[in-house]
């Protein structure tokens, strides 16, 4: 397979999280997000996957989900599940999801590891904006991360919470009082 067909499937599977957004509705992917707990396998494909995911009342659910590139090299997503919903179910959110972010995970490492060695090395606060964003969970292990030794104590969240002075009353110049 030549590079650029590599990178017509990488940008086609799995959706992006902005693609999800337009393919299911809030309430879905929260559903879905609660539910990737729920599923018990998934077979992954190039372009699709198949999955099983298991329902409330301990019923499993048969997934069948596919991306294909239409003729103007536009992505389109079809999913068909044996659930009542039968489309992109709750059940389909949820496989979707945990593919995303298996697929992102080594952005966010790479993100991860860019923001250790700045904060180790005392990086300008210019340079810290330039680096690539971190999601919560992410900031979280950089904090864990950077507590770690050789990082002198001062860098601890909750000794700078401490220290950090009380916000004082505004004060008007004495003039402005009449
Ligand atoms: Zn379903």
């Amino acid at each position: 397979m030549t590079d650029s067909a590599l990178a017509e499937l990488a940008r086609l599977w799995p959706p992006e999280a902005a693609t999800l957004r337009t393919l299911f509705s809030r309430q879905r992917l929260q559903r879905g997000r609660s539910l990737q707990a729920q599923i018990i396998e998934i077979q992954r494909s190039p372009t699709g996957a198949n999955a099983r995911v298991r329902g409330a009342a301990g019923e499993s659910f048969e997934l069948a989900l596919q991306g294909v590139l239409d003729r103007d090299g536009q992505p389109h997503y079809s999913a068909l599940c044996s659930c009542r919903s039968r489309r992109f179910c709750e059940h389909a959110a949820a496989v979707l999801l945990s593919l995303q972010a298996e697929a992102d995970a080594p952005r966010r490492e790479q993100a991860l590891q860019l923001w250790v060695a700045a904060m180790q090395r005392r990086a300008p606060r210019s340079e810290l904006q330039r680096l690539p964003p971190l999601e919560a969970a992410d900031a979280a292990r950089l904090m864990d991360l950077l507590q770690q030794p050789p990082v002198e104590a001062r860098w601890h969240p909750a000794a700078q919470r401490q220290s950090r002075p009380r916000p004082s009353k505004p004060c008007r110049p004495s003039s402005s009082r009449a």
